[in-house]
C-alpha cells in the first residue's frame, strides 16, 4: 500500500501535536473489555506463516502459505474456495500464477443476503533482484503480510461460532505488494489479487446478478497488523460512518483512545480496498502505517516517533517487531465491532 497523495511531510506538523496529546495521556482505558480472539492462536499463525520464508506472489513458499491457510479453514469445518490466474508483470517481464483464497461463514441468507467481507493480503514485499541494491534483502513481512492473514485465520474461528444475519466472506489477496519497489500507482503490478478478486466477482452473476455493491454491504481491510504499541490510522480513503464506528469502539469498549494514537493520524491510503471502493462499496482499512517508515535516504522525510519502531518495508519487520496482544486487539476490534458493522452492511439490500 501507499499513501495516496501529499508527501508524509505535510502530516509531520500535525503528527507533532498529536504525539504531545499522547505522551500526556498513555494510560488506557480502565473500562478495556477483552473479546474472545485469542492472542496466543492468533501468533502461532503469523509465526506459520513467517517460517516459511519471504513470500512474493509467485513463489513456492507463498504456496506453502496458500496452503498453511487452506488446511486452517478445513480444520474448522470452512470451505476454502481459491481464485487461480496468470498474471503478467511488466517490471520483471514476468507472468506468475497468482492465489486468492477466501471463505464464507454463512448467515441467515447465504444465498442472497447481505456480505460483509474482512480481508488481508498474505503475500509479502518482493525484496529481491533489484536494480537497487538497498531494495534487496531478507524480507519476511511479519507485520506486512502475516498480521493481518494471521488475525484473519483467527477470526474465522471465532466469527464461525457467532450468530451473524449477513454472510462474511473473509479473504486473503495475493499480489497486494507492488513488484516494482516503489509503489506502482498503474496497479499492473500492485493490487492484483484485490482487483482481481472484485473483477471476477462483479462478472459472476450468480452470486451478484445486480452487482457487487447490491450486496456486499461493508469491506473491512487489515493491512500492517501486529506491531508493539499498535494503533489504528485514520485512513482518508475509507468510509467517515465506518471510521466512526470502529472508533467508536476502539475507545468504548477497548480503552484505545485517539490521545493513545487510535484514529489519529491521518492520511489518504491506496490499498486493497481500492477496487471495492470504486465500485460503490464501503470500506474501511485498518492499518497501522504512520510513524512505521524509516527515515532513509529515499525517503528523507518521513515522521518518526520513538514510541513507534520503523519496520515498514525493511528486515525490521519481523518476529520480533510483533507482539501477540496487538493481533488481539484488532480482531477484537472487529469482533466488537459486529452488532453495529451488521447494521450497517444491512442497508444494502434497502
Ligand atoms: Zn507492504
Amino acid at each position: 500500500m501507499r499513501i495516496r497523495s501529499g508527501p508524509l511531510a505535510l502530516v509531520a506538523v500535525a503528527s507533532v501535536v498529536l504525539a504531545a496529546l499522547w505522551l500526556n495521556s498513555c494510560s488506557s482505558g480502565a473500562s478495556a473489555r477483552s473479546g474472545p480472539v485469542d492472542a496466543d492462536r492468533a501468533m502461532g499463525h503469523a509465526r506459520a506463516m513467517v517460517a516459511f520464508g519471504p513470500r512474493p506472489s509467485g513463489s513456492p513458499a507463498l504456496l506453502r502459505n496458500r496452503d498453511y491457510i487452506r488446511d486452517q479453514l478445513k480444520a474448522l469445518g470452512l470451505p476454502a474456495h481459491e481464485q487461480n490466474w496468470d498474471h503478467f508483470f511488466g517490471h520483471d517481464k514476468k507472468k506468475l500464477r497468482l492465489h486468492n483464497v477466501w471463505t464464507e461463514i454463512p448467515g441467515q441468507d447465504p444465498t442472497n443476503g447481505p456480505i460483509l467481507i474482512v480481508a488481508a493480503h498474505y503475500d509479502t514485499k518482493l525484496c529481491s533482484g533489484h536494480d537497487k541494491p538497498t531494495s534487496n534483502f531478507e524480507f519476511v513481512g511479519a507485520i506486512d503480510g502475516a498480521g493481518g492473514s494471521a488475525v484473519l485465520l483467527e477470526l474465522a474461528r471465532v466469527l464461525k461460532s457467532r450468530k451473524s444475519v449477513p454472510n462474511v466472506w473473509l479473504v486473503w489477496f495475493d499480489g497486494e505488494e507492488s513488484r516494482t519497489f516503489e509503489w506502482d500507482t498503474s496497479h499492473a503490478q500492485s493490487l492484483v489479487g484485490s482487483r482481481y478478486f472484485v473483477e471476477t466477482m462483479q462478472k459472476d452473476k450468480t452470486r451478484f446478478p445486480k452487482g457487487m455493491a447490491r450486496r456486499v454491504g461493508a469491506m473491512v481491510l487489515l493491512d500492517l497488523i501486529g506491531s508493539k504499541n499498535p494503533k489504528v490510522d485514520r485512513d482518508l480513503a475509507s468510509n467517515s460512518t465506518l471510521l466512526g464506528l470502529f472508533e467508536k469502539v476502539a475507545t468504548e469498549t477497548l480503552g484505545r483512545t485517539r490521545k493513545q494514537g487510535w484514529f489519529s493520524y491521518e492520511s489518504p491510503i491506496e490499498d486493497d480496498h481500492y477496487f471495492f471502493k470504486q465500485n460503490g462499496i464501503k470500506v474501511i482499512d485498518l492499518i497501522d502505517f504512520h510513524y512505521r517508515v524509516p527515515k532513509t535516504p529515499d525517503n528523507p522525510n518521513a515522521p518518526t516517533h520513538p514510541d513507534y519502531q520503523a519496520w515498514w518495508h525493511t528486515a525490521d519487520d519481523n518476529l520480533a517487531a510483533m507482539d501477540p496482544a496487538s493481533l488481539k486487539v484488532i480482531g477484537d476490534l472487529l469482533w466488537f465491532a459486529m452488532p453495529e458493522l451488521e447494521k450497517q452492511v444491512f442497508q444494502v439490500m434497502k
